[in-house]
């Protein structure tokens, strides 16, 4: 039985951003063609169709009127809420799906029986940038933070970790978690750089928050040891219940949008680590969703990466990486 659920849905390229975008449809589609090269891993994932957020679902962390107005947007033909963030006719659709692939993910992790306890959300556009009445960065609704509340308000959860290993600081997820000291997150960020927030003195209201901010340029192991070691200290005193990644690909090295270093190599350390973290806390309640990451070859191999870490497989088995 499959222990991995890959989650996405034919929405996500209803995005239409356009071509000139860094966050365009491309991103999505390099992932089953890097995993078409992987078949073990393939088989080895139960592939799933995510469903669609309910408009009250996403005022678990969203101003409903903000949520009303995307839909209306993308109704009307679409619009720009800033100069990067494009609502397109498909936008609602999409960024529905993206919510609630990540609650289909957190419902699967809480499920009796032996299903997956783990699942990657191959979602676009991301969300980490997200604010309660606002979207920027490429981001409309934070799927990640609204997977928090929702494994709260449905699953009994008490206490969820938020780990986020993109390049960009996850300011949209901290605004919308900070105030509930039961979740605690964790961000890794290439400092200064977009969106400027998150320096290591903003602990959130409640000093439930651990920014991480790196220069540009360091070596690999620096940002792997940081990354790791605010990861403990968040969890020092406090057993996750459930522990969500807010996965960016844009802290590879290469990335056109970032200056981190990162390599495959890394992503699958971070990744096992986190796994046998989430063993430890929690049965092993993990779940996974794509933030950034703007070189789509890249992407889609990290994303097998990944994802064949959370199996558990070994480096290399089946043959991509
Ligand atoms: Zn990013």
């Amino acid at each position: 039985m499959p222990t991995v659920a890959y989650i996405s849905h034919s929405d996500f390229g209803l995005h239409d951003t356009g071509w000139g975008h860094p966050e365009h449809v491309g991103r999505l589609r390099a992932i089953p063609r890097a995993l078409r090269y992987d078949f073990e891993l393939f088989e080895r994932l139960e592939h799933r169709e995510a469903r669609h957020a309910t408009a009250d679902e996403l005022a678990l962390v969203h101003d409903a009127r903000y949520v009303a107005m995307i839909q209306q947007l993308a109704e009307a033909g679409g619009a720009r809420l800033d100069a990067d963030t494009v609502v397109s006719p498909g936008s609602w659709a999409a960024a529905t799906a993206g919510t609630g692939a990540v609650l289909d993910a957190v419902d699967l992790a809480f499920a009796p029986g032996g299903g997956p306890r783990r699942s990657f959300c191959a979602v676009r556009p991301p969300g980490h940038h997200a604010l309660r009445s606002s979207g920027m960065g490429f981001c409309l609704f934070g799927h990640v933070a609204a997977g928090a509340h929702y494994a709260r308000a449905t699953h009994g959860a008490e206490r969820v970790l938020i780990v986020d290993w993109d390049v960009h600081h996850g300011n949209g997820t901290q605004a919308l978690v900070q105030d509930t000291p039961d979740i605690r997150f964790v961000s890794m960020h290439q400092w200064p750089w977009y969106p400027g927030t998150g320096p290591a003195t903003d602990r959130g209201p409640h000093d439930s928050v651990w920014n991480v901010p790196m220069p540009a340029g360091q070596r690999r192991e620096a940002y792997v040891a940081a990354f790791l070691s605010a990861v403990d200290s968040a969890a020092i005193g406090f057993t996750p219940d459930l522990v969500l990644i807010s996965a960016g690909f844009d802290s590879l090295a290469g990335d056109p949008l970032g200056g981190f270093t990162l390599e495959m190599v890394d992503v699958d350390q971070l990744t096992r680590e986190m796994v046998s973290r989430a063993d430890q806390w929690c049965g092993g309640r993990l779940v996974s969703s794509l933030e950034g990451g703007y070189d789509p070859e890249r992407l889609g191999e990290a994303c097998v990466v990944h994802m064949r870490a959370l199996t558990g497989a070994g480096w290399g088995v089946g043959g991509a990486g």
